[in-house]
C-alpha cells in the first residue's frame, strides 16, 4: 500500500467544524497514515491565529506583565474543540504545564511550539493515532541549526512501525531537549520532513486555497490556477514572493523525488496543484507557468571603459557588497558596464559608504544608483521548447509602454526577469499575464 503524508495548515484545524473536515479527507484514504497539523489559525478575518497570542504570552511574561488573560484565550480555543468533538484527552493538564512554564521563563520558541504540540494532542485523540513528539525526531544543533540528515535518521526510526501516527508541526529540539521553531509557517517544512523519513508516495499539502495561481489575484483579475509545476519554476516563483509553500518545504521532498500536492480543506475535491521533479512536455502545455515579482530594488550601475580588460574587477565591486552584508540578486553586465541589483532594505542603512568604497575600488567613469525599481520573473518550463517567448513578452511590455530597465535570462531557459520601475509592476505583471493566458 502506498505512503501518503498530509500537513493541514491552521485555517484547516482552526474549530471543530474544521477538524471534523479533516478527519474526513483523512478517512477517506487508507494511504494517509500520518499527518502534521499546524496549530489553529483564523476562523474569521478579525480572529487571532494561536501562535501569535503564544508569542504574545511570551512578550507579556518576559516583561512582566500579566499573561494570564491572552494565555486564556488560548486555552479557550482548544478547551471548545475537544469539547465539541468530546475528545477524551486530559487537555487540562497539559495546558497546566505550559502555562506554568510560560511563568517560568520559557523561551519564545517553547511558546511558540505548544500551539502545534497542544493541536496535535487532540488530533492524535480524535484519530485515534499515536502522537509523535516532533522533539524527539526533529533535530537541530546548539547553534539552532537545523539538521536534516539527523532528522531524517531519526524520524524514519520513530516511524518505522508504519502505524499511522500525528507529529506536530512547526518545532523540534536540541541534543539538551530545549525545544527550536522553524520560521513563520514552517510546519509545512515538517511535512516534507515525515514525507521523506516515510518514503512517501506523496506529500499533501493542505490549505484554504486550491493551489498555485498564475500570478497574485490582487494584480489580475481572476488568473489561471497552475495544476502542474516542477520544483524548480517554483523555487523561482517563490523566490520572487509567490507564497502557498514555506520555501524550505521543498527541499527535503525535492530531493527525495516525491510530489507534493497542494489541496483545499474545504474543496477536497479539487485536484489542486501538483509539484514534481519532472514533468514530461506536451505541447498544449502553456508556454509560461506563472509570474511572480517584487518592487523595492536599487541597482548601482558602474561603467569604465575597457573595463573587460581589467581583471578583477567584478571581484572589487562584488567584495564591497560582501564587506557590507548586502546579498545581489541579479549581476547584468555589459562590456563595460556592470549593475547589481540589490534589495533597497539592505542598502538603506549603509548605502553612502558602500557606494564611496565602489569608487575607492573600482574608479569607474561613472556609477549611479537607481532605486525603485521592481523585479519580475516570468517563469516556465515551456519556455525552452518555444521560440519567440522573449519577443512576445516584450512587445507586450512595449505597446503597454513600459521601459525595461533590466533583463536577465538563466541559461536554463527557465525564467526570463526583467527589472522595471516600480510604478509599472502592476502593469507589467498584466501586460505579461495578457500576451501568454488571454
Ligand atoms: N503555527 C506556525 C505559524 O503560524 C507554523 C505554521 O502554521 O506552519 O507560523
Amino acid at each position: 500500500m502506498g505512503k501518503v503524508v498530509t500537513k493541514f495548515g491552521g485555517s484547516s484545524l482552526a474549530d471543530a467544524q474544521q477538524f471534523a473536515k479533516v478527519r474526513d479527507i483523512l478517512l477517506m484514504d487508507s494511504q494517509r497514515r500520518y499527518v502534521v497539523p499546524s496549530a489553529p489559525g483564523r476562523r474569521f478575518p478579525e480572529d487571532d491565529k494561536v501562535t501569535d497570542l503564544l508569542y504574545q504570552c511570551h512578550r507579556q511574561a518576559s516583561a512582566g506583565e500579566d499573561f494570564q488573560p491572552t494565555f486564556d484565550l488560548i486555552a479557550a480555543r482548544y478547551m471548545d474543540i475537544a469539547e465539541e468533538l468530546g475528545l477524551k484527552v486530559d487537555l487540562g493538564a497539559a495546558l497546566d504545564e505550559v502555562n506554568e512554564k510560560i511563568a517560568a521563563g520559557a523561551n519564545a520558541d517553547y511558546c511558540a511550539s505548544r500551539g502545534e504540540y497542544l493541536n496535535g494532542l487532540l488530533l492524535a485523540d480524535y484519530m485515534g493515532w499515536r502522537f509523535v513528539d516532533a522533539a524527539q525526531a526533529v533535530r537541530f544543533d546548539d547553534k539552532g541549526a537545523f539538521q536534516p540528515e539527523l532528522t531524517n535518521e531519526l524520524m524514519a526510526k520513530c516511524l518505522a512501525d508504519g502505524e499511522p501516527a500525528v507529529i506536530p508541526g512547526f518545532y523540534g529540539a536540541k541534543a539538551d531537549g530545549s525545544v527550536v521553531t522553524f520560521s513563520r509557517g514552517g510546519s509545512d517544512i515538517t511535512g516534507a520532513i515525515v514525507a521523506r523519513a516515510v518514503g512517501a508516495d506523496v506529500y499533501e499539502n493542505w490549505t484554504d486555497v486550491s493551489g498555485f495561481l498564475m500570478a497574485d489575484p490582487r494584480i489580475v483579475k481572476n488568473p489561471r490556477e497552475i495544476s502542474a509545476i516542477t520544483y524548480k519554476e517554483l523555487r523561482e516563483l517563490s523566490y520572487m514572493g509567490a507564497s502557498v509553500l514555506h520555501e524550505d518545504a521543498m527541499f527535503p521532498v525535492h530531493k527525495a523525488g516525491i510530489p507534493t500536492n497542494i489541496r483545499n480543506t474545504n474543496r477536497p475535491e479539487h485536484p489542486g496543484t501538483i509539484i514534481s521533479v519532472n514533468l514530461p512536455h506536451n505541447s498544449d502545455q502553456p508556454t509560461i507557468t506563472g509570474i511572480a515579482g517584487h518592487k523595492g530594488f536599487t541597482v548601482i550601475s558602474v561603467e569604465k571603459a575597457m573595463m573587460n580588460n581589467e581583471l578583477g574587477f567584478g571581484r572589487r565591486m562584488l567584495g564591497v557588497l560582501e564587506e557590507y552584508g548586502i546579498s545581489f540578486e541579479h549581476l547584468p553586465t555589459g562590456i563595460d558596464t556592470m549593475c547589481a541589483v540589490v534589495s533597497s532594505e539592505s542598502l538603506a542603512p549603509c548605502r553612502d559608504q558602500v557606494i564611496s568604497r565602489i569608487i575607492e575600488l573600482t574608479e569607474p567613469d561613472t556609477i549611479t544608483v537607481h532605486e525603485n525599481m521592481s523585479i519580475i520573473a516570468t517563469v516556465g518550463r515551456g519556455m525552452v521548447h518555444n521560440c519567440g517567448t522573449a519577443a512576445r513578452l516584450f512587445s507586450a511590455m512595449s505597446q503597454a509602454g513600459i521601459n525595461v530597465r533590466m533583463i536577465d535570462q538563466g541559461s536554463s531557459e527557465l525564467s526570463i526577469i526583467v527589472g522595471v520601475d516600480d510604478k509599472d509592476f502592476e502593469a507589467t505583471i498584466q501586460a505579461i499575464y495578457g500576451a501568454f493566458v488571454l
